[in-house]
């Protein structure tokens, strides 16, 4: 894992201070043996999970400055990409949002803990968090969670005017952007960029919104009624269900 986790930090240009970098590497041989008992990620291998959690999450570095930012990561799961990103950058304000409450109390109680990593549990469901967490942010992260269309409605009423919402996607970002093209101008978010890292050999996007108005009080609606009447309907492509 570490071998593959300083090669990678080398190519994406990324330089931490040693301790850190031996944080990160904690966190993720954590995250794998935990994975032993509980359901937290279909990856195992170490040099994989260096590749595909540790390094596809640091990448966020090289997007926006994030120092002294407040970042709220929605769906985080077993704590990517936000916990990597506060260990490489301790002034970073981490919020860790998700609904599987397991997975929150073993970051919340264990995990964070052990390594010295601070950061605020949000633990519920993002439709709800929107309506009293509402414009908070100056960013927010999020990947592997619901279709960009989708994921626009949870994420943008979070992040406060000026803020910027990163969605990490994969292959189909492009799609999915023009797919979600609709719902990020009625969200009060306007597509700026693209950036693109090569890692593990496979290219890794982050579709850059800035927030540039205020997302209208009905957003976010609740899950089925997203999934329901997309934002984006009309523009749709195809239905590819809710999680990637
Ligand atoms: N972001 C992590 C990663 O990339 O490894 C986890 C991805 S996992 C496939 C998706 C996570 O999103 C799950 O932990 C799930 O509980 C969470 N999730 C999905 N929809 C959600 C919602 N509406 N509110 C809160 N959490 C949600």
């Amino acid at each position: 894992m570490k071998q593959t986790l300083l090669a990678g930090l080398e190519r994406l240009n990324i330089e931490l201070p040693p301790e850190r970098v031996e944080t990160v590497l904690r966190f993720g041989e954590a995250v794998l043996e935990k994975n032993k008992v509980m359901n937290l990620t279909a990856i195992t291998d170490p040099a994989q999970a260096a590749e595909l959690h540790l390094l596809d999450s640091l990448s966020l570095l090289k997007v926006l400055p994030l120092a002294g930012k407040s970042l709220l990561d929605v769906g985080t799961g077993a704590g990517f990409p936000g916990v990597p990103l506060k260990i490489a950058e301790p002034s970073l304000r981490l919020s860790l949002l998700d609904s599987l409450q397991k997975r929150m109390r073993w970051l919340e109680t264990e995990a964070l803990p052990e390594l010295g990593v601070e950061a605020r549990f949000l633990t519920g469901r993002a439709e709800d968090f929107a309506r009293t967490h509402r414009e908070k942010f100056d960013l927010v992260a999020s990947r592997a969670v619901a279709r960009l269309d989708l994921l626009c409605e949870l994420c943008l009423p979070f992040v406060h005017k000026g803020g910027y919402f990163l969605a990490m996607k994969g292959a189909l970002a492009r799609e999915e952007l023009h797919e979600a093209s609709n719902a990020i101008r009625l969200l009060g978010g306007s597509y700026e960029r693209t950036a693109e890292f090569e890692i593990g050999g496979a290219v890794h996007s982050v579709l850059v919104i800035h927030k540039t108005g205020r997302t209208p009080e009905q957003y976010p609606r609740s899950w089925a009624r997203m999934k329901q009447k997309p934002l984006s309907q009309g523009s749709r492509i195809k239905d590819q269900g809710s999680g990637t």
